[in-house]
């Protein structure tokens, strides 16, 4: 499998985090999130979005770093939050096990475009040929797992017909 590009925190420009933790990979599951915030198109756009979220989760939320491990965008590109070896902050009691990916945007009434599906497709098959996931890891939504509408009704009606879904 092709991993994609993905765009590194020096890249967009990420704050140092304040605290990390490792995690042991491979991770049994992809746990797929929305940001509820601005959806983005272009490389500028989404590494504004990226600051954005970053900031607010260590101003507001006064956590460690940006809560995500991989966020993907409208442009197709994929961006690095915590990344494949250090905890998240995404999702109660499935940091340590899981990695979350939220796609930037709000997936209530319409579901992310083509790109930002196909950029997780290549990242999901990507991290199972790297070690990162198990072959047979679960893929869920963020509501499964917590009282949230995330990632959105619109997107979580398609993630329900992924294959590694198992809500
Ligand atoms: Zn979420």
């Amino acid at each position: 499998a092709a991993c994609p590009t993905i765009i590194s925190r020096a890249q967009w420009g990420a704050r140092i985090p304040r605290c990390q933790s490792g995690v042991a990979a491979p991770m049994k599951y992809a746990i797929i999130h929305h940001t509820a915030w601005q959806c983005c198109t272009t490389l500028e756009s989404c590494i504004q979005q990226m600051k954005h979220i970053q900031n607010y989760h260590m101003d507001n939320k006064g956590w460690c770093d940006i809560g995500y491990s991989f966020l993907i965008g409208e442009d197709g590109n994929v961006y690095e939050g915590r990344g494949w070896n250090t905890e998240g902050a995404h999702t109660s009691n499935y940091n340590t096990t899981g990695y979350g990916i939220s796609f930037m945007g709000n997936f209530t009434n319409v579901a992310p475009n083509a790109a930002a599906l196909a950029a997780v497709k290549n990242l999901l098959c990507c991290a199972v040929s790297k070690g990162y996931l198990r072959p047979d890891y679960v893929l869920k939504g963020h509501r499964d797992l917590g009282t949230t509408e995330c990632p959105g009704s619109s997107f979580y009606n398609l993630i329900k017909k992924w294959p590694r879904f198992h809500a």
